[in-house]
């Protein structure tokens, strides 16, 4: 079946009990079992499994070219899980322009368990070469990243990864893209992660987060762990998701149109100093934007002159665009990275212009994003 199909009934059958045709939404924290150690179906208790998580974690591996996805309470979450996979005395290579919060927990918690974090420009895949040691058991890397809309090669950095001796894992966080755009295990990846809270969910109502894999050992070791750790999501947080999911393609071509045409505008724009967007001519990795990722997707970063006092007042002067974090959803949003998403970066490498501005592009009518960016900018 085509993605489009996929999104929609992937995971997903109609109730053999009643024919319902929406997956319900299973409150039930433990099941009946019919006899000792003879669970139905193989669900014991709702940490381990629940029968809504189920289908959207069968949906999500169907859409991530996958073989098995678990569902988390949240990006991180599933991140955090991810992570625990290592022992004390791993490196991790990690990009060097991740997501804040991703950062943190690198940075903040998982050296303090005597993990070892080094960050690299993973758009340079040489770099990545250079930055492996005999110690690394993960590379991590977000493309696009937040918030430079930076472009790694999956692909180049996968064969450097995989010829490593130690076969380190790649890990690639797709929330920016989404499956419809860019599907990293196709690409060489070992695990894709998400967000769900962003373009997944779609529609800023819920948070989560989960793991793709192909690899069947390194699946069972993740299961082991979402149970273990337990920082599962509920079951109205996995039907919201797969709501969701199912007009994801719709949704993801009318955020690159939306986009295109607001690049259009900025690009042009006196008061725009610098514009990051995938697939802009501007942009140093169009080419393997265009190569890996289906259109340029709905994330749009920009610097405005005249310096953080410049770009608050933009961000605090538009009436559509709502000043707030998060991204993904079919509003239209608008932040100052430095101040707000990033705050936990400043001081460190992964440092943001503070007169960055980044736009996550809703699904509105474009004429009236455009007006309401062209009267924001006005207060530049
Ligand atoms: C938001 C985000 C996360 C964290 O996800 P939560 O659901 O907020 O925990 C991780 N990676 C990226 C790229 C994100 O944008």
């Amino acid at each position: 079946m085509k993605f489009e199909t996929l999104a929609i009934h992937a995971g997903q059958e109609p109730d053999p009990n009643n024919g319902a045709v929406m997956t319900p939404v299973y409150l039930t924290s433990t099941y009946k079992q019919d006899g000792v150690g003879k669970p139905r179906q193989g669900y014991e208790y709702s940490r381990t499994l629940n029968p809504t998580r189920k289908a959207l974690q069968d949906c999500l591996a169907a859409l991530e070219s996958g073989s098995f996805g678990l569902a988390f309470a949240s990006g991180l979450a599933a991140t955090n899980t991810v992570l625990q996979l290592l022992n004390a005395g791993d490196h991790v290579l990690a990009g060097n322009d991740v997501y804040g919060g991703a950062f943190r927990l690198f940075d903040k918690i998982l050296r303090r368990f005597n993990l070892d974090f080094t960050f690299a420009d993973t758009t340079d895949p040489e770099s990545v070469a250079e930055a492996l040691t005999p110690s690394t058991r993960l590379v991590w890397l977000e493309t696009p990243t937040n918030p430079y809309l930076r472009i790694t090669n999956i692909q180049a950095v996968a064969e450097i990864v995989h010829a490593h001796p130690n076969k380190p894992l790649l890990a690639v966080d797709n929330t920016f893209a989404t499956p419809y755009l860019q599907r990293p295990l196709e690409l060489g990846a070992d695990i894709v992660v998400h967000s769900m809270t962003k373009y997944l969910g779609g529609h800023s109502d819920v948070v989560g987060g989960a793991a793709i894999v192909k690899d069947k050992e390194l699946a069972d070791r993740l299961y082991f762990l979402q149970n273990a750790v337990g920082a599962v999501p509920g079951p109205m947080d996995c039907f919201l998701v797969l709501r969701g999911i199912k007009t994801l393609p719709l949704r993801m071509e009318r955020h690159y149109e939306n986009a295109t045409a607001i690049v259009e505008f900025l690009a042009s724009h006196p008061k725009v100093e610098k514009i990051f967007y995938p697939y802009h001519t501007s942009h140093p990795q169009q080419k393997t934007a265009k190569h890996q990722m289906r259109n340029g997707g709905g994330m749009i970063s920009f610097i405005v002159k005249g310096g953080r006092d410049a770009a608050v007042r933009v961000v605090e002067a538009t009436k559509i665009f709502a000043l707030a974090e998060s991204l993904g959803g079919v509003e239209s949003l608008i932040e100052v990275p430095a101040a707000m998403t990033h705050l936990s970066v400043v001081g460190s490498p992964l440092e943001v212009d503070p007169a960055l501005i980044r736009l996550s592009v809703g699904i509105e009518n474009k004429d009236d994003l455009i007006e309401d960016m062209q009267q924001a900018l006005e207060k530049a």
